[in-house]
């Protein structure tokens, strides 16, 4: 740096300061937007993860609580065709109705709409493209994901959801 006397020095100096701390400031800035969008939703039933752990069986854990997937083919309510309601297996909210399940041959229980209000949607990139995530709306637990290839005749969507992510109430006579 050739500097000719203090002022040109001062002057220097101070553009070097201006510009750190224009780099700083968007750093902190560009941080704080990352935070916002990922701010965690509080759900109505938290627990810690010790308490879903006594709670759930190893493989509802995994899915739940870890965004896992079961083995296609794998849950016995893939086939299971009575009416009934399909809650949570974590906290028991209400998710899908029998009548809007179908089969979709994919090995996981497909429905081709939630009730709505009780399952949430949010965006997953875990395999390297963007998926709609699907959660339930009440503890947060992981279900499945949502895809555009359901039946055209209705929603054109599939509800793609692990069978150990839900518990089936069966409809009283
Ligand atoms: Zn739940």
């Amino acid at each position: 740096m050739f500097v000719r006397n203090k002022n040109e020095f001062n002057f220097i100096f101070m553009k070097k300061i201006l510009t750190l701390s224009t780099v700083i400031l968007l750093m902190v800035y560009s941080c704080k937007a990352q935070n916002s969008s990922k701010e965690k939703k509080i759900y109505k039933i938290v627990k810690t993860d010790s308490d879903w752990r006594k709670q759930l069986t190893p493989l509802q854990y995994y899915v739940l609580r870890e965004a896992g997937t079961e083995r296609a083919f794998s849950s016995d309510l893939n086939k299971n065709k009575a009416k009934g309601t399909y809650v949570c297996a974590a906290c028991k909210t209400p998710l899908y109705k029998s009548e809007h399940k179908y089969d979709s041959g994919s090995g996981w229980p497909s429905f081709d709409r939630a009730i709505k209000e009780n399952v949430e949607l949010d965006v997953d990139y875990k395999i390297g493209y963007k998926r709609t995530e699907l959660k339930c709306n009440t503890c947060g637990s992981h279900l499945g994901h949502s895809f555009d290839d359901g039946p055209e005749e209705t929603t054109g969507k599939r509800d793609c959801i692990n069978g150990v992510a839900l518990e089936f109430i069966p409809e009283k006579k």
